[in-house]
């Protein structure tokens, strides 16, 4: 096969890497964001804000204009109606082709613009389509990309891995009758490539529901065999004999709120005990559960083991490791922050101090798990926002030091049931924060059009002058190179707008820049010498910067309700009224006006949680994931509770069956088959099914 022989030996695109997708079966689970049709053709006088369409249309003029950016503005004319079209990247041979005259198809979203529709990034097809021209019979899929990587080379790499790697069905034919799922190839297949037709989500529902289903099976029986793993180790019993609890206890510029108090409490006997700890602290944002994190640590340190705390991202590390020395240092004991890119002879000191045993806490991003760093003697490994990282990356940070494991303990938002943490999770223990500090003013919500941004940046002009006040202003990105391309000129829009308002005082920043530059920014902003803070999503978690009081989200029909009630708590931190601005653009979706009024309606994370799974139709979002549940990418352990039950009842009789071939055979699936599939969520999984 020669065609398969020049894909191996070319070097992947770095973006697939990037994204996670070195492995063939790693681009089969790689599924369309959403799709297009490229069969219909509409009028452009036809058109409304926010629809995606295709439309026919001639050109008329196209300008290279440097406002507020350089970019490529093209006129064109569809029936009676004029559009512009805009292009931030382009190169002269695309500028070149748009002839007044030329005739040609695009595809995009349309914008509301100052004169008319506009549509940013369109997609361009040279011509017009013939009247009786054969369209294709599927739809378009648009796949979440990385910068520098385009739709076509992604959608390429994937079809090749569809037709060289689609994972075979390993279920009997009358369990998916019983649950009435498609086999899983061709849940995959209709998923990559839906026919015209299956228009709607819900006539992909079944589909999703065989890929979940997969992901749940395969997540469970690492669960199970983690736990039953866990059940025969041992871990240091830390008990804190140099009394650092108490004295940072005695220290805090506040006192713990009861339910902190409690889970203080259940923390600290899990850690005395010489059973590993398996412990989630779950608390709404603004809770205080780093505070409940820190004590653990100062009780292992006293102990005379060293505690190490992860991070998802380098702003809330940088953040942590303040807090933390902030705490600890008085008591002398010593903070590290690990970072990535450290200059070369600061990592190895850093290194060094971790394998020497100096450094007693290590607060850190995914740095923390590579290879090259060795802890003296690992005690407690604390993760937080641990929903954003893998089961394999969370025990990836736990360490064996003479035969004894460290405890782990990890933090989050996310609401999960009881009942669901005991069963489906294997036996996790969860302690719940479900009190506020006090002295919080709740945060004052308000919904507000896009017409009435001028008024808005006044009020906040005044806000500024008056009230001494710090304010956070976010603009939505999506993963998908498009959007993400559409979001940035948002944000330079945005940046254009109120830049002449606030001069210095206004900061950026995003995810594309370098993390030394978004963390100058930050603390910049942290110190107040900047006042407001233009963003995308990269504040949105953990973020702490309590006088900041006011939250303008940009375009927040485009944003998930559990991003918004994340964002919106980025204020109300500290004393004094908060305010959260949510502007929005017009039309919005039934489901978009749903979603803003249970957030202008509630701020409690689990009410808002309840509400956005009575709301959200199957796959609104299509595959992007569903919900913060620890590690699942398209599962959410209460939506498809039937598919849980199963897995869970599934689960328990494979693991039973594991080393029995006779009862392995019994439920008709080979070795061979339980491998290929913990090997495609592998990236989930990973370490889980090595080491046994
Ligand atoms: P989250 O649970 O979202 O991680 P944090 O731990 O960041 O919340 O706490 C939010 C803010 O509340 C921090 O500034 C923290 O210092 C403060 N805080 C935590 N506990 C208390 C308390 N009991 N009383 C007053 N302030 C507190
Ligand atoms: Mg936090």
């Amino acid at each position: 096969m020669p065609a398969a022989a020049t894909v191996k030996t070319r070097p992947l695109p770095a973006g697939l890497i990037k994204l996670g997708l070195s492995r063939p079966i790693d681009r089969v689970l790689h599924f369309p964001l959403r799709y297009e049709d490229e069969s219909q053709v509409v009028l452009l006088g036809a058109v409304l804000p926010g629809q995606t369409v295709q439309c026919q249309v001639t050109v008329l003029s196209a300008q290279v204009v440097f406002k507020p950016r350089r970019m490529l503005v093209v006129l064109v004319q569809g029936d009676l109606t004029q559009a512009s079209l805009r292009f931030i990247y382009f190169n002269e041979s695309l500028r070149q082709r748009f002839v007044p005259g030329e005739q040609l198809r695009f595809i995009g979203q349309a914008r509301r613009a100052p004169n008319g529709l506009e549509f940013i990034h369109p997609k361009i097809r040279w011509g017009w389509l013939e009247p009786d021209q054969p369209v294709s019979p599927t739809l378009v899929s648009i796949y979440p990309t990385t910068q520098g990587l385009t739709q076509p080379v992604i959608a390429r790499h994937i079809a090749q891995a569809l037709a060289s790697a689609m994972p075979a069905e390993w279920l009997d034919q009358q369990t998916l009758q019983m649950l009435g799922l498609p086999d899983l190839p061709r849940a995959i297949e209709t998923l990559h490539r839906p026919p015209i037709h299956a228009h709607g989500p819900a006539a992909l529902e079944p589909c999703w529901r065989r890929i979940r289903l997969d992901e749940l099976v395969a997540q469970q029986i690492a669960l199970r065999r983690a736990r039953a793993r866990r059940a025969v180790r041992q871990a240091p019993a830390l008990v804190d004999q140099q009394g650092l609890c108490d004295r940072l206890l005695a220290g805090l510029p506040f006192q713990l709120t009861g339910a902190q108090q409690r889970a203080w409490q259940q923390v600290s006997q899990d850690l005395a005990q010489s059973r590993p700890a398996h412990r989630l602290i779950q608390g709404d944002v603004g809770s205080g559960k780093t505070v409940v994190a820190v004590l653990a640590a100062a009780q292992a340190v006293g102990a005379g083991w060293q505690a190490a705390l992860m991070a998802p991202t380098e702003i809330l590390a940088q953040q942590l490791f303040q807090k933390t020395s902030e705490w600890l240092s008085p008591l002398g004991i010593s903070v590290l922050l690990l970072k990535g890119g450290m200059p070369a002879a600061a990592r190895r000191e850093a290194l060094s101090q971790i394998s020497e045993g100096q450094a007693h806490v290590v607060v850190g991003t995914h740095a923390l798990i590579q290879k090259s760093v060795n802890f003296h003697r690992l005690g407690l490994a604390l993760v937080d926002e641990q929903h954003r990282f893998g089961v394999g990356q969370r025990l990836a940070l736990r360490e064996t030091v003479d035969g004894l494991v460290s405890h782990t303990i990890g933090m989050s938002a996310t609401p999960i049931p009881r009942s669901l943490a005991m069963t489906f999770l294997a036996d996790l223990d969860v302690s719940v924060i479900d009190e506020r500090p006090p002295g919080r003013t709740p945060i004052r919500t308000r919904l507000m059009a896009m017409a009435k941004r001028e008024e808005l940046a006044q009020r906040l002009l005044h806000y500024i002058d008056t009230q001494d006040g710090q304010a956070y202003w976010v603009c939505p990105v999506i993963e998908e190179q498009q959007d993400a391309e559409r979001a940035l000129l948002a944000l330079e829009e945005t940046q254009a707008w109120l830049a002449p308002l606030l001069g210095e005082r206004l900061g950026v920043v995003h995810g594309r820049m370098p993390a030394k530059d978004k963390q100058a920014v930050m603390a910049r902003f942290a110190s107040g010498e900047l006042r407001v803070l233009l963003a995308t999503t990269v504040i949105e978690v953990g973020v702490d910067v309590p006088q900041a009081r006011l939250m303008v989200i940009d375009h927040a029909e485009r944003f998930g309700l559990a991003q918004l009630h994340q964002l919106r708590g980025r204020v109300g931190r500290g004393a004094g009224q908060s305010s959260c601005i949510l502007l929005f653009d017009e039309p919005l979706s039934e489901a978009a006006r749903q979603r803003l009024k249970a957030l202008y309606e509630t701020d409690d994370g689990f009410e808002l949680a309840n509400r956005d799974l009575a709301q959200r139709g199957p796959g609104e979002l299509l595959g992007m994931r569903q919900s913060g549940e620890p590690s699942l990418r398209f599962s959410d352990l209460t939506r498809d509770q039937d598919l849980v039950a199963f897995a869970v009842d599934y689960g328990q009789r494979l693991i039973a069956a594991w080393s029995d071939p006779v009862a392995r055979k019994a439920m008709g699936v080979s070795m061979d088959q339980l491998h290929a599939l913990l090997d495609r969520w592998a990236h989930q999984a990973d370490d889980l099914l090595t080491s046994t």
